[in-house]
């Protein structure tokens, strides 16, 4: 089943929507996609929970994963055509990627030259943390659920925590500097693990950001009860430390900051679905087999990878990427009763 277009907002004026072949990536509701999520693959050597089932999924066949050489294209095509200025890498894991830093090194080459960074489990890190570096890499954000061996085991299904904190401090020590951390909160496994999260994320200079729990779990178990919300996070925070509002502007970011005991360092909650900020969404998403979907919980995909393998011009392919972002909805919906989960998990998609 697939959703119906919404209708234009009234509120943008019509020279404001992308006409084809000129123009960035433009949406109905006015908004503009300059940061680009590119997922290098389906694939992940870790099963978290709320994320990919134990056993794993049927992965993409791997003549329908894009190649270096057609990732390097498209976001070519984005930079030089569409005004993307932001690239990130994720999955699946892209460590698991052998061409990932040939990837960035060509991504960082591009003018105007975007930024890049990468979203990673960190399994691998410790090896590869300093040629990532060489390539210009410029971000790095790990995700860290636990620091209990256990949980980690629990959530993850492997026992794996050693290395990915090895990971991180090996970024830390190349120099992809600040680390951020992703944490998920999971109501009865990991629920009260924001205090010591923390802690050890000041410990260490890495800078943590707590995500709520999406829906995009692959067994669609997710419900709105059970999740952990930024306020049940934000409380526990608050017993044991002293947060004040980050005044710097927020801009398009998801997270919402707070100054952690008089600062420097700062600790963000991202609040999809309690405080959802889709208004101010300025992404676009490339999946490992080449198709754009421009949300998250988009239910339709635009399919690049045939038109980039059947001869289509750079111009030809910019066309299809923004006529694909005019159908962006305005929001998620997942507080909507007729909220319909997409087809792919977060693992697929790339988060
Ligand atoms: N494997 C890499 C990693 O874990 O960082 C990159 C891909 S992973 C899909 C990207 C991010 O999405 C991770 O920080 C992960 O915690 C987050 N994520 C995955 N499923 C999620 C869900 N259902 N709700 C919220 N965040 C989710
Ligand atoms: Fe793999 Fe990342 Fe999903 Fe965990 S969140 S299963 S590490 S893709």
């Amino acid at each position: 089943m697939t959703t119906p277009s919404p209708l234009p907002d009234p509120r943008v004026r019509p020279a404001a929507i992308a006409t084809p072949g000129t123009g960035g990536l433009v949406d109905r509701h006015g908004r503009v996609a300059t940061d680009l999520r590119v997922s290098l693959t389906d694939r992940c050597n870790l099963r978290c929970s709320y994320c990919m089932p134990p056993e794993g999924l049927d992965w993409l066949p791997k003549v329908e994963v894009l190649t270096d050489d057609e990732v390097v294209r498209l976001v070519r095509i984005g930079v030089e055509h569409l005004g993307i200025r932001e690239v990130r890498f994720t999955g699946g894991e892209p460590l698991l990627r052998p061409g990932l830093p040939g990837i960035v090194a060509a991504v960082t080459a591009l003018s105007p030259r975007p930024e890049v960074g990468l979203t990673t489990n960190a399994i691998g890190l410790s090896r590869m943390a300093p040629a990532l570096a060489a390539a210009g890499l410029d971000r790095i954000n790990v995700s860290l659920d636990t620091l209990d061996r256990a949980r980690f085991r629990q959530i993850t299904h492997r026992d794996r925590l050693a290395d990915v904190l090895a990971g991180m401090a090996a970024a830390k020590a190349a120099g992809l500097t600040p680390v951020k951390v992703n944490a998920v909160l999971l109501r009865g496994i990991n629920e009260h693990d924001a205090v010591p999260l923390l802690e050890y994320c000041l410990e260490h200079g890495y800078e943590l950001r707590f995500i709520e729990q999406m829906p995009l779990d692959a067994h669609h178990a997710w419900t709105r009860g059970e999740m952990v919300t930024a306020e049940d996070i934000l409380a526990q925070l608050t017993a044991a430390h002293t947060l004040v509002p980050d005044d710097a502007d927020r801009g398009a970011a998801p997270a919402e900051r707070w100054v952690v005991d008089g600062g420097p360092t700062t600790v963000g909650v991202i609040a999809s679905v309690t405080r959802s900020f889709c208004g101010a969404c300025d992404r676009t998403r490339l999946t490992a087999d080449g198709q754009i979907r421009n949300c998250l919980f988009a239910r339709e995909e635009s399919d690049l990878r045939t038109a980039l393998r059947s001869g289509a011009t750079d111009a030809e392919i910019a066309d299809r990427w923004r006529i694909a972002t005019l159908s962006k909805l305005p929001g998620h919906g997942i507080d909507d009763p007729s909220f319909l989960q997409p087809s792919r998990p977060m693992s697929a998609i790339g988060g």
